[in-house]
């Protein structure tokens, strides 16, 4: 059995491009693969953020992630500062990886030229990532087409290390590709990000979901009811894709191609099936809200669990590059 490693960022609610773009497609896995999933809280500082925010957010994530069918009897779900030996792997690993490598890698360029005095953890985040998958052996990694880069790079560290210390000890993981369309935010512009306020939250009230819905952008081509469209550029199309059955992705594609009905019509099809999806997942957040210990203990165990595994490739490692055993 594969093992696989994945990661989120604590931003507080899932929001339905993160349910469609990861997490929807984790709740899959756990039941083919040995997984893991983190909540990663030492990358997410790398950012200007609000420390008394911080944990409410981790904890309101794995809320989420639980609600949204993430089974603790199945993956280890975790907060990646509760197991000290990522940071540990992380030291590591810089050793080992090359300074051009992390200044070519785009998302860097691009998260650089928003600072005027550039933090070096922008720069090393992803050696924490290749920490987070390799401290765990981890053989898959899902991801999008975005984070390609960061994937090579992390195979590329793997096999200096290896090179150096000890050949084919940390394996190379492979990018597991996911296979959902990038969701759009509801402006059609940009990515789907609770910072630029063009989400639905996962667990926002049937009326909520519908007043965000009824102005999203459709195919701007469509400019009155008589006009047909094309389907496959419009984000609502995408999003029927998520959370309607084929039947009715086929229907939507059909009846907005020969403009058999309105876009309205289309988005009241697509918020019912929204509501439909999302309904248990508020219900059962709202019940695992009233009971944060569970969810704490669920953390806690979960943590315990991956630091076994951890403790277990540091020893290793530790072992391999010579260190004088404590
Ligand atoms: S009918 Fe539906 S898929 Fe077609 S443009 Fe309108 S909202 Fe988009």
């Amino acid at each position: 059995m594969a093992r696989v490693f994945s990661g989120i960022q604590p931003s507080g609610e899932l929001h339905i491009g993160n349910y469609l773009g990861a997490v929807k497609n984790w709740v899959q896995l756990q039941h083919q693969h040995e997984t893991l999933i983190c909540v990663v809280d030492l990358h997410a500082i790398t950012q200007a953020y609000e420390p008394r925010d911080l944990a409410q957010r981790t904890h309101d994530m794995a809320v989420g992630l639980l609600a949204a069918g993430i089974d603790p009897a199945k993956t280890i779900l975790f907060v990646q500062s509760h197991v000290p030996e990522h940071p540990e792997l992380s030291w590591i690993l810089t050793t080992v990886t090359p300074l051009g490598e992390l200044e070519r890698q785009t998302q860097y360029k691009d998260k650089a030229q928003r600072h005027e005095s550039v933090p070096a953890g922008i720069l090393s985040y992803p050696i924490l990532q290749s920490a987070d998958v390799l401290l765990y052996l981890a053989t898959l990694v899902p991801v999008g087409e975005d984070q390609l880069q960061h994937l090579e790079l992390m195979r590329e560290i793997a096999r200096r290390w290896n090179a150096r210390y000890a050949e084919g000890f940390f394996p190379e993981p492979q990018p597991l590709l996911t296979k959902t369309k990038r969701v759009l935010g509801l402006d059609g512009k940009a990515k789907m990000s609770k910072s630029l306020g063009n989400t639905i939250g996962l667990f926002e009230s049937p009326e909520a979901i519908w007043e965000k819905l009824r102005p999203a952008a459709t195919d701007p081509a469509r400019k009155t009811r008589k006009d047909p469209g094309t389907p496959e550029i419009c984000n609502i199309f995408t999003l029927h894709q998520g959370f309607s059955p084929p039947d009715t992705v086929a229907d939507v594609a059909n009846k907005c191609r020969t403009a058999g009905w309105g876009c309205l019509d289309c988005k009241r099809v697509l918020a019912d099936n929204i509501v439909k999806t999302l309904t248990p997942i508020r219900e059962r957040a709202a019940e695992l809200r009233r009971e944060p210990k569970g969810v704490m203990d669920r953390l806690r165990d979960c943590a315990s669990r991956a630091r076994t595994l951890a403790q277990r490739t540091i020893a290793d490692v530790r072992d391999k590059m010579g260190f004088l055993h404590a």
